[in-house]
C-alpha cells in the first residue's frame, strides 16, 4: 500500500470515530490498517461486524482493549523469564552437584594411580594422567563455583524484578495501588464482570476543599491527610472493594459484583465515617478539623469502556461537590 494511501485511510477512520489524532490514536489505526498487529485487526474487526463504521465508543474499546493486551503480553514476558531463570538455577544446581561427584571420584582414582610405582614407561604415562586428572578435577571444582555463584546471582536479579514489579505498581505516598495499576485492575474486572454476568461498580471520591488544607496547614500535614483517607478507605472497605489512588486528592474504589445499591450505601458509610472524626495535629494536638470526601458512584454497563464507566463516576462525583460536598451521587446511565 501506497503511504499517501495508508495516511488517507488512517486520516478517515479518526475523522469517521470523532477522536483525538493523538499519536496514540495514529499508531492503533496504522497497525490496523498496514495489518501489522494482528491483536488489532481483530478488534477491529470484530467491532465492524457488529456495525458498519468505528464510532467513538468503539474505537475506545479497541484501544482500551489493544492496551490491556500489551500489558498482558509483558505480564507474559515477565513469566517466561521467570521460569527460564528458575530453570537455569535448577540446571546450574545439577550441574554442579555432577562436577562435584565426577570431581571426588577423579581424585580417588588418581590416589590410587599414584600408589603404583613400576618404574617404567607406564609410570610416565600415568604421572601424565594423574596432572590431567587433577587438573580436570581443579577446573570442575571451579566451573562448580561459578554455577553456584551464577545461581545465586539469578535469584537475587529475581528478587529485584519481583520488587521493581511491585514498587512500579504502588502510589509513594499512600502505598496503595497507582493508577496504572488501577487501569490494569480496572481492564481484568470489566473482561470478569463481563463474562460472569456479574454487576461491576466504582465509587469515585475526592477530598473536599482540600487546596484550602494545603494552604492553612501546609502540605506535609496535608500528605498526612492524604495518608489517613487512604487508610480509612482501606479499612472500610476491606475485602469487598479495592481502593486505589487515581491521582492527587483523588481516590477510586473498585467494587466487583457489588450493585449500585451497594455500592452507594457503602460510600455513603464511607462519608459519615470519614467525617466523624475531628483530626489533630501529632506534635502539638491542634484541632485541623473534620476532613470530608464527595464521592460518585456508577455501575458498568453492557459494553461499557472503562474510560467511559470512570468519567461517569467522575461527573456523579462533580454532582455531588455541586450539592454540597460531603455527599455520595449515583451516576445516570
Ligand atoms: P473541591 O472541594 O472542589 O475538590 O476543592 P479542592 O480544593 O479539593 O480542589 P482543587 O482541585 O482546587 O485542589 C486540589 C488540591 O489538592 C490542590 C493540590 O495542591 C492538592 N494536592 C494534590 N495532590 C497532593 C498531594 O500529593 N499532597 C498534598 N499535600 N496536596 C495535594
Ligand atoms: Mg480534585
Ligand atoms: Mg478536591
Amino acid at each position: 500500500m501506497r503511504q499517501s494511501e495508508i495516511l488517507a485511510k488512517i486520516t478517515e477512520i479518526l475523522v469517521e470515530a470523532g477522536v483525538e489524532a493523538s499519536p496514540e490514536n495514529y499508531e492503533i489505526c496504522h497497525r490496523f490498517i498496514t495489518r501489522s498487529d494482528l491483536e488489532v485487526c481483530s478488534l477491529f474487526d470484530k467491532e465492524l461486524a457488529q456495525s458498519k463504521a468505528i464510532d467513538s465508543g468503539a474505537f475506545q474499546r479497541i484501544a482500551e482493549a489493544a492496551a490491556a493486551a500489551r500489558g498482558k503480553d509483558l505480564a507474559h514476558h515477565m513469566k517466561n523469564m521467570d521460569e527460564q531463570i528458575a530453570a537455569l538455577i535448577g540446571a546450574a544446581t545439577t550441574a554442579a552437584g555432577d562436577a562435584a561427584s565426577y570431581s571426588a571420584s577423579l581424585k580417588t582414582g588418581a590416589t590410587n594411580l599414584g600408589a603404583l610405582d613400576t618404574g617404567s614407561d607406564a609410570a610416565v604415562i600415568i604421572a601424565e594422567l594423574i596432572s590431567q586428572t587433577r587438573l580436570m578435577s581443579e577446573r570442575t571444582a571451579s566451573l562448580e563455583e561459578s554455577l553456584a555463584t551464577a545461581g545465586s546471582e539469578l535469584s537475587a536479579l529475581r528478587s529485584d524484578l519481583e520488587k521493581a514489579k511491585t514498587e512500579g505498581a504502588t502510589d509513594a505516598l499512600t502505598a496503595l495501588p497507582n493508577r496504572r495499576s488501577f487501569d490494569e485492575m480496572l481492564a481484568n474486572a470489566i473482561a470478569e464482570a463481563e463474562a460472569a454476568g456479574q454487576p461491576l461498580s466504582l465509587a469515585f471520591g475526592d477530598v473536599d476543599h482540600f487546596k484550602k488544607f494545603n494552604d492553612t496547614w501546609g502540605h506535609k500535614l496535608g500528605d498526612e491527610v492524604l495518608r489517613y483517607v487512604a487508610g480509612t478507605l482501606t479499612k472500610h472497605y476491606g475485602s469487598l472493594g479495592h481502593p486505589a489512588r487515581f491521582g492527587g486528592e483523588e481516590f477510586v474504589v473498585l467494587l466487583p459484583q457489588r450493585s449500585m445499591a451497594e455500592a452507594e450505601k457503602m460510600a455513603q458509610r464511607f462519608c459519615e465515617r470519614l467525617s466523624s472524626r475531628a483530626l489533630k495535629t501529632r506534635n502539638d494536638g491542634k484541632e485541623v478539623g473534620k476532613i470530608t470526601m464527595s464521592l460518585g458512584v456508577a455501575t458498568l454497563q453492557p459494553g461499557e469502556a472503562a474510560s467511559a464507566f470512570i468519567e461517569r463516576a467522575d461527573e456523579a462525583m462533580y454532582a455531588a461537590k455541586k450539592a454540597g460536598r460531603n455527599r455520595v451521587v449515583c451516576a445516570s446511565a
